[in-house]
């Protein structure tokens, strides 16, 4: 690993500023020459591999306040601050019983360890763990850019089918974000310019021509609070995960749904779809082939050759196209069947 900095600021403004006052600081924040470190599952991951180079580490798991780390539920709806870890959220019981959806993505995300260090914030903003990005003898748009793609004529099994661009096909693999699309969530972020908030469908960006720009975030603007909107039907929400291995592994394909039923017709219903595509995908074609109309093997089936029209796969991941689609169809039916 390559000599880096640290520094351990107590408050958010400082831990803000400290990245500002960098001559990069309008660099995307993986390639910003400062760089926060929550639970560090991911970042010291990277940066052992070489993938990550930060010259400065801020850490911000200290910091002082504490509605980082809080998980607040009301009438409205919950905010998760942006250090609560991944086990507290998953074990918490107003997530359990309101939003199934949450606590299904989180337990099946990485293991109990990595779940008991690793942040919300830090597991929404993981990055990809295409082969070509890890190994830093290969070309990659997205580590360095204008390098080249060493997926496309690659081994790309695991890569994104949905979302792609002639730049990177590198898929979106964390679980949670799946959850926060499908639930309609917002983000709120702080930099020394201020607050903002954003809903969550607009934090990651498609690869298009700048695979290596990931999120709409600045390099020093931190993500403090995920809020939920309250929605009564969210009890009636579920996450379904297909991997190679049934535990510790990430998503060949994934869905997410939110489903509101009024006698047996669909009065609403939200999906979103990890594991095949560049970031975590709202499948708005197929919700808006559900909607108004009974929920059955034939609809599911219809809403799923929807939400796979635009598809575009490589030599070896043609597979995640008739995967996707058989994974949307169970995960509908099991979220209709749910008692709530
Ligand atoms: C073996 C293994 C298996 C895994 N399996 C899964 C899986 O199945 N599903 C899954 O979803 N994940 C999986 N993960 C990923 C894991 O969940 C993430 O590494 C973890 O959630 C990252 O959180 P962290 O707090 O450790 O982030 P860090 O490593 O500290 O940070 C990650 C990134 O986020 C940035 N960051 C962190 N917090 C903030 C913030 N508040 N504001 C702005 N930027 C921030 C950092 O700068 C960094 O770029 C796995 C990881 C490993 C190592
Ligand atoms: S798919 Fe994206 S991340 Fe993977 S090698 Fe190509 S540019 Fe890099």
């Amino acid at each position: 690993m390559r000599p880096f900095g640290f520094e351990r600021p107590e408050t958010l403004e400082r831990a803000a500023g400290i990245v500002a006052a960098r001559e990069d600081r309008a660099a995307p924040p993986p390639l910003s020459s400062a760089q926060f470190i929550a639970g560090g599952t991911n970042m010291a991951d990277y940066m052992k591999l070489g993938v990550m180079r930060p010259n400065l580490l801020v850490d911000i798991g200290r910091l002082a306040d504490p509605g980082l780390r809080r998980i607040a539920a009301s009438p409205d709806g919950i905010r998760l601050g942006a250090l609560v870890r991944m086990s507290e959220a998953e074990e918490n019981a107003d997530i359990r019983i309101g939003y199934p959806v949450i606590a299904e993505s989180l337990q099946q995300a990485a293991s109990q360890q990595i779940r008991n260090m690793a942040s919300l914030g830090g597991n929404i903003l993981q990055r990809t763990r295409c082969e070509y990005f890890r190994d830093i003898s290969w070309a990659c748009n997205k580590r360095d850019p204008g390098s080249g793609c060493a997926a496309m004529d690659g081994f790309n099994r695991q890569h994104a089918v949905l979302g792609v661009s002639d730049r990177c096909i590198a898929t979106y693999h964390g679980d949670f974000a799946q959850a926060l699309i499908a639930l309609d969530a917002s983000v709120e972020t702080q930099s020394p310019r201020g607050g903002r908030t954003m809903a969550f469908s607009e934090l990651h960006r498609l690869p298009g021509e700048t695979p290596h720009v990931e999120t709409q975030l600045m390099a020093d603007e931190l993500i403090t609070l995920i809020d939920i909107p309250a929605k009564p039907w969210a009890r009636r929400s579920h996450y379904l995960k297909i991997r190679d291995r049934q535990s510790y592994a990430f998503a060949v394909a994934s869905v997410a749904v939110v489903l509101d039923l009024e006698d047996g017709a669909v009065r609403d219903v939200r999906i979103a779809l990890g594991g095949l595509a560049t970031v975590p995908w709202r499948a708005q074609e197929a919700e808006d082939e559900l909607k108004g109309g009974p929920l059955d093997e034939r609809t599911a089936g219809r809403a799923a050759e929807a939400a796979f029209a635009g598809a575009m796969p490589r030599e070896h991941n043609a597979f995640k196209i008739s995967l996707g689609r058989q994974a949307l169809v169970r995960a509908l039916l099991e979220t209709r069947d749910m008692r709530v």
